[in-house]
This record gives structure tokens, C-alpha cells and sequence, in this order.
């Protein structure tokens, strides 16, 4: 029930009408009894600024940004945590009596799903990453922060992968591979994690890795969620490897900001359901 005390989270994006984030965080505050609301704010980035000064003037208590503000937002912030300063971009303000605190939750969320969904451990763990964009910013940076033995990072543009092994080789052994490499790191590899586009709907069946390149032994991990299960997801779990979906990385990114916002710990399952319903009722829509 909306009263003169809910507080209000926003999503600052542009565009923002395909979110999922007001339908998972809007099921979580019900499931709660929690007097908040979200909603999403198609923001152009000219107006950017002017939005954040109403967040302070409105005493909207806490935002996510998404594309393509997650980057030009920081300036207009009071405070960026030290992760979201290294990583280069904020997912989650909170207004604190006026202050605003900017976070990257994108990281840790994608390795806690990672580690909770899967049961899995990274101790000595080799992890290759296809991708240098700005997702592989937020999880390379989590990752280094893991005990795993090894990152590779393979990346079209491979300038992008150098500078990103050059940010983290104090924290971690960092390695950086070409395509033409890649049959063969993943031979080497436990790990594998795209974080590129590739895959992405509407082009569904595209895939970097070819399947018989995939092993019983690979933990294969893709951030993309739409679709739920990737091509490569598909060929992983029919060669007998164990599959992580980037349906968990959104939730997990989503629960860490739900906790800075109300210092309540949500439960990730009536979350990940929430979302899920959304996805099976736009179907029946579109099949209607
Ligand atoms: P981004 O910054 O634009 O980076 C895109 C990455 O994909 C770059 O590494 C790019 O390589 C690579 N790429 C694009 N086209 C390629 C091609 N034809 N061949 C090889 N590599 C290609 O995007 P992002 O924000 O990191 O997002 C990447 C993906 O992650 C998107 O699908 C997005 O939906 C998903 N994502 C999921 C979550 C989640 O919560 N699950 C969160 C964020 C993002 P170059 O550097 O060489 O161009």
C-alpha cells in the first residue's frame, strides 16, 4: 500500500521499459511488508544531471543505473565506494540523509550466484573470461579478489584485455589470449564465463565456443539471461558440464543493492521467481 511513507527506489536508464528490476525488487518488498516502491525512469543522458539534483530534492532514497548512465552518473555523486572507483562505473546509489553513495553491485553478485547456485568452489581454480566490456570490468575485478590460480582473458579488441590484465596483475595471475587461441586455453581451463553479447536474443543459436571443445570437468558459466539458457549453456550441459545462468548475476547484483537500500537481507529465490514469472507471462502474451 502506497502512503505518504513509502520511500521510493529508482532505476535511472534509458531505455528502461524492458527492466525486470521494478517486478523483482517491487515482489520483494510485498513478500516483506516493506513500505517501498521502485520504479523506472527513462532518463535521457542530457537530463542525467538534473535527475540525480531531484533524487536529493524528492529524498528518493536509493537508484540502480543501468545503460547508458552507469559511467556518467559518477561526477554527480557525493561518495563511490572503492570497488565501483576501480571497476569505473556505479549500479546502485543509496541517499543517505542527502548524500549520495554510488556502489557496483555487479561484480560480487555475479560470484556469490556463481558460488551459491553452483555449490562450486574457485580455490586454485584457472578461469578464462571471454570479453573485456564492461560486465568483464565488474567480475574480473570480484574475481580477483578470489583465491582462483589463474584469470585469461580472451577478447576480440585485445588492447581492452591488456589494459584490464595491467589493472589486476597486482591482485591476481593475469593472462591474455587471442580467438585463435582459445581451443587451447580452454583445454587448460576449469572455468569458463562469457561475458559477451554473443548468444544474446535475437541471435540465440551464435556461440564462440565450439561444443566438442567443452568438457565433463568445465564449469561453464554465461552472463546473458535472455535466453535463460544460451547456446552455449545448451552444448555445456549436453557434453556433461555443469551450467550457471546470467538469470543469477542479475538477481544476486539486485539482493546486494535490496540490502544497502534497507539493510534487509532478501531472499534471491523469491526474487529469481518473480523474474521468472515476468519471462513465462510475456511468452504466453507473445504466443497469444
Ligand atoms: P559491453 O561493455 O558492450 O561489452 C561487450 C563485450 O562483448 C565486449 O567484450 C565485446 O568485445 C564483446 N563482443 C561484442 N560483439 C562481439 C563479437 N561479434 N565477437 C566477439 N566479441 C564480441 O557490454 P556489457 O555491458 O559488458 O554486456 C555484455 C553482455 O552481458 C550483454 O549481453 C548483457 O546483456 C550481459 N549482462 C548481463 C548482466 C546480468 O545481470 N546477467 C549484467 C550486465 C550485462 P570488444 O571489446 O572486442 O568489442
Amino acid at each position: 500500500m502506497i502512503n505518504s511513507k513509502t520511500k521510493l527506489i529508482g532505476l535511472l536508464g534509458h531505455p528502461v521499459a524492458h527492466s525486470k528490476s521494478p517486478i523483482m525488487h517491487n515482489s520483494m518488498f510485498q513478500a516483506l511488508k516493506l513500505n517501498y516502491a521502485y520504479l523506472a525512469f527513462d532518463v535521457e543522458p542530457k537530463q542525467l544531471e538534473e535527475a540525480v539534483t531531484a533524487v536529493k530534492a524528492l529524498h528518493i532514497r536509493g537508484l540502480n543505473v543501468t545503460i547508458p548512465h552507469k559511467v556518467e552518473i559518477m561526477p554527480f555523486l557525493d561518495e563511490i565506494s572503492e570497488e565501483a572507483r576501480i571497476i569505473g562505473a556505479v549500479n546502485t546509489v543509496v541517499n543517505e540523509n542527502g548524500k549520495l553513495l554510488g556502489y557496483n553491485t555487479d561484480g560480487e553478485g555475479y560470484v556469490r550466484s556463481l558460488l551459491e547456485e553452483t555449490g562450486t568452489t574457485l580455490i586454485g581454480k584457472k578461469v578464462l573470461v571471454l570479453g573485456a566490456g564492461g560486465a568483464a570490468r565488474a567480475i574480473n575485478y570480484s574475481l580477483s579478489k578470489q583465491p582462483i590460480r589463474q584469470l585469461v582473458i580472451v577478447n576480440r579488441d585485445k588492447e581492452k584485455a591488456d589494459q584490464m590484465k595491467n589493472e589486476l596483475k597486482k591482485q591476481v595471475e593475469v593472462g591474455v589470449a587471442g580467438y585463435e587461441e582459445l581451443e587451447e586455453e580452454i583445454r587448460k581451463t576449469d572455468v569458463i564465463i562469457n561475458t559477451t553479447s554473443i548468444g544474446m536474443f535475437p541471435h540465440s543459436h551464435q556461440s564462440l565456443i565450439e561444443k566438442e571443445w567443452i568438457e565433463p570437468r568445465h564449469l561453464v558459466s554465461d552472463i546473458i539471461y535472455n535466453p535463460l539458457a544460451t547456446q552455449l549453456l545448451q552444448d555445456a550441459k549436453e557434453q556433461g558440464a555443469v551450467v550457471h545462468s546470467g538469470l543469477g548475476m542479475f538477481v544476486y547484483q539486485g539482493v546486494l543493492a535490496f540490502e544497502k537500500w534497507t539493510g534487509i537481507t532478501p531472499d534471491p529465490n523469491v526474487m529469481r521467481e518473480s523474474v521468472l514469472e515476468s519471462f513465462r507471462k510475456e511468452d504466453l502474451d507473445a504466443n497469444r
